[in-house]
């Protein structure tokens, strides 16, 4: 059923590491279907903001609504919300004595009970969709880094989530992989994938991006669309960032 309430929304998160105040009153809500990507400079925050959305971390303040469920309650179990929000990192961490089928194979068997038969044609759907219909016998040595990234994402979209949450997927990858990843990235972003990308591939932002948000030290500072992004319409704060990565 369609809804016009936000599939995610993150209000005023607060959250420290120590003395160093990380997560400053962070709001962002993602409607389902769009893709936001998170931009910012290093330590400003990006990562501890997505790994909140997956209860990797926990929060001081504030609230994340997901599917309008408040899931920071002590009620909601990290293994089961996982199965919905897929996240995907910079170093794919795959299990490195399983083929790139059975990396993508093992939760479905193991989490959601399907059958081996079921889950290996499953993977080779994903394996198809991600673009390398080929490797499903191949080890993650044997693979390049992006091919690599995109076994992660096939084994992420392997659960069927209702949310994706990319932590610099590109970040680790030689430039002439990059370009594979976010191919793969920008169909799922097509076919209405709901995602938040953090990610300086600007080039992802354009063509994928139905939003953009900057974050500095904890901040949220600054949330445009696309269109306003692009346009030229961004803080001096946010240029002066741009102008250093691009
Ligand atoms: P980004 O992803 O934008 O580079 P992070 O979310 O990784 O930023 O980090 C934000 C800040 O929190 C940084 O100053 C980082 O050093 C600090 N930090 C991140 N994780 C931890 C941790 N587990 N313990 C202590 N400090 C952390
Ligand atoms: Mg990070």
């Amino acid at each position: 059923m369609k809804t016009d309430k936000p599939l995610l929304e993150i209000i005023g998160v607060d959250k420290h590491f120590g003395n160093q105040h990380v997560l400053k009153n962070c709001t962002l809500s993602v409607k389902q279907g769009e893709t936001v990507v998170l931009i910012g400079p290093s330590g400003s925050g990006k990562s501890t903001l997505l790994r909140c959305v997956n209860l990797l971390e926990s929060i001081e303040g504030g609230s994340i609504f997901f599917r309008q469920s408040d899931i920071t309650q002590s009620n909601v179990e990290p293994h089961r919300l996982r199965q919905d929000i897929g996240m995907v990192f910079q170093n794919y961490e795959l299990f490195s004595h399983l083929t790139a089928a059975e990396n993508i194979m093992l939760a479905p068997m193991t989490v959601l009970g399907i059958n081996r038969a079921e889950a290996e044609a499953q993977a080779l759907e994903l394996l198809s969709k991600v673009r390398i219909p080929d490797k499903a016998d191949s080890f993650p040595d044997e693979l390049s880094g992006g091919q690599q990234q995109r076994v992660a994402i096939a084994r992420a979209l392997a659960m069927k989530p209702k949310l994706m949450l990319f932590d610099e997927p590109t970040s680790a990858l030689d430039p002439e992989m990059i370009r594979e990843v976010v191919d793969v990235m920008a169909d799922l972003s097509a076919e209405g994938m709901t995602s938040i990308v953090v990610t300086h591939e600007m080039g992802f932002a354009r063509r994928a991006a139905n939003h953009i948000v900057f974050m500095e030290n904890g901040e949220i500072i600054e949330h445009a669309t696309r269109d306003e992004f692009f346009g030229g319409s961004v803080s001096q704060r946010a240029q002066r960032f741009l102008d250093q990565i691009l």
